[in-house]
């Protein structure tokens, strides 16, 4: 199910959610009785660790999360101003024109239209009908969906929402009824937006893109984000001129900028005096190397600082950072990894074997071949040359390989893969996953080689 935003000038009132932890009830342990080995309960235990104040986080360490909106976004001023400038006129009821905006990721990109956003509704309020409706495209599917979804944002009651089952035309429609029965500007945020062209293509950015011709009181504005510097190459010429009536474009962030952002957040997180010297500098330095991504910056200390908690430390050192930089590292490819598709996850593998036997480029020739005979002693049955050359520029846009293009004699072409991910980290992660887990060597590294001995269904080495 996708996560899907609304927001609207009028009707924009949240859900009250308590945070307080539940007290009691009908299942709470009796305190003060059932005595653990420890001499606590429990119980006991919970609300001494609820009492007892963190030597190094302040109340609200949740401001060091991504999810957190600070209420001011250093270095993004520009940004935040061209994005208000395009948007503007919804706020005397004009509609503004389709923009895009790209940048890598952790550039500030969903923060600063959250602001922005946040801005122009509390100016629309009671004086425009503007509404703006955001979709994360990572968590849709499909072209179907989406509009399912977007339409859904609409329905007042029960009875108006779109059901799956229904023909896209007539959930086109749908969606388009509602819209109108709400009238005013609608704003659609399409996060992520370059995901959902990678899987579904660009017909449903063609269907939004002209719902204007078709729309009788709502007017629709499209407001793409992407990380893919290249998106619009992907696209059909008249989508892309559709979509890129305004584009702007947000550059990384370089570490003194980086160390604006954390420092900001530092003094809402930390208590006085709890952060060495060159701990935040330290962080920044590292995400400037990673694309000058903020997020990087933010989930560095973030871990930093836990890791010295775990330690009872006294206070976050730079040795942290490290620590933080080395575990971040690992978690982020084998997170990577573990989500892809299943013939992705094979071929992946039989890349970083070639790889690791050439310690070399290998040619794509070379590395189907090796995912079909992995694919086969696996018991699936391999895919197509053509869906494993999708699947090879996917892992190339995770940043897990890179392929270059070379020429082998009379016209013929093909790509060489060079891997981007450390062998000693990755392969273990792939071979701990239950499919793959058949293709683990008995000489494997780690922790590996007691899972795989203890492992009755594993056959021989490959190579
Ligand atoms: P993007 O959408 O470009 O991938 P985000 O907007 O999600 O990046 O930003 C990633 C994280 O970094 C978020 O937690 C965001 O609050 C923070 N961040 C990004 N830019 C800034 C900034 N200029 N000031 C403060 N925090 C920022
Ligand atoms: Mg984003």
């Amino acid at each position: 199910m996708a996560r899907l935003e609304t927001h609207t000038a009028t009707n924009g009132a949240a859900t009250p959610v308590s945070d307080r932890p539940p007290t009691g009830g009908a299942n709470a342990e009796p305190r003060g009785t059932a005595a653990s080995p420890a001499g606590t309960t429990t119980a006991e235990f919970l609300d001494a660790f609820l009492q007892t104040k963190s030597e190094l986080f302040q109340e609200n360490r949740e401001v060091l999360r991504d999810s957190y909106v600070p209420a001011r976004l250093p270095h993004r001023d520009g940004e935040i101003r061209q994005v208000a400038e395009v948007l503007a006129p919804a706020l005397r009821g004009n509609t503004p024109s389709n923009l895009l905006i790209y940048g890598k990721i952790g550039t500030g990109k969903t923060a600063v239209v959250t602001q922005v956003r946040q801005d122009l509704q509390r100016r629309a309020e009671g004086a425009a009908n503007l509404t703006f409706v955001t979709v994360n495209c990572g968590n849709i599917d499909t072209a179907y969906s989406l509009l399912q979804n977007v339409g859904n944002t609409f329905a007042k009651a029960e009875a108006d929402r779109i059901p799956t089952g229904w023909s896209l035309d007539r959930v086109q429609a749908a969606m388009r009824r509602l819209m109108d029965a709400k009238g005013g500007t609608i704003v659609l945020v399409l996060d992520e937006i370059d995901r959902l062209v990678q899987r579904s293509g660009d017909n449903v950015l063609y269907t939004l893109s002209q719902l204007n011709t078709e729309l009788e009181s709502a007017r629709l504005v499209l407001l793409g984000i992407s990380n893919d510097l290249k998106f619009t190459n992907h696209l059909d010429a008249r989508v892309r001129s559709r979509l890129n009536e305004e584009k702007i474009l947000f550059d990384p962030y370089k570490a003194p900028q980086l160390q604006d952002i954390l420092q900001d957040r530092a003094k809402v997180a930390f208590r006085d005096g709890v952060v060495d010297p060159g701990v935040i500098e330290l962080c920044a330095a590292y995400a400037q190397l990673e694309s000058g991504d903020a997020r990087r910056a933010l989930a560095l200390l973030r871990l930093a600082a836990e890791m010295a908690e775990r330690d009872h430390a006294k206070r976050i050192t730079r040795d942290h950072v490290v620590k933080a930089k080395n575990r971040l590292e690992k978690d982020i490819i084998v997170e990577c990894c573990r989500s892809l598709p299943p013939h992705c996850k094979v071929l992946l593998y039989a890349i970083l074997q070639s790889y690791e036997r050439r310690k070399n480029g290998v040619l794509t020739g070379e590395v189907y071949d090796n995912y079909k005979r992995l694919a086969e002693r696996l018991g699936l049955p391999p895919l197509h040359a053509r869906s494993i050359s999708n699947y090879v520029s996917e892992l190339e846009s995770l940043g897990l390989i890179r392929a270059t293009i070379v020429s082998r004699g009379r016209g013929g072409r093909t790509r060489e893969i060079q891997v981007d991910v450390p062998l000693s980290e990755t392969m273990p992660a792939l071979e701990e996953d239950p499919l793959l887990a058949p293709l683990g060597r008995p000489k494997s590294r780690g922790q590996t080689l007691l899972t795989n001995f203890d492992n009755p269904g594993r056959t021989g080495p490959t190579y």
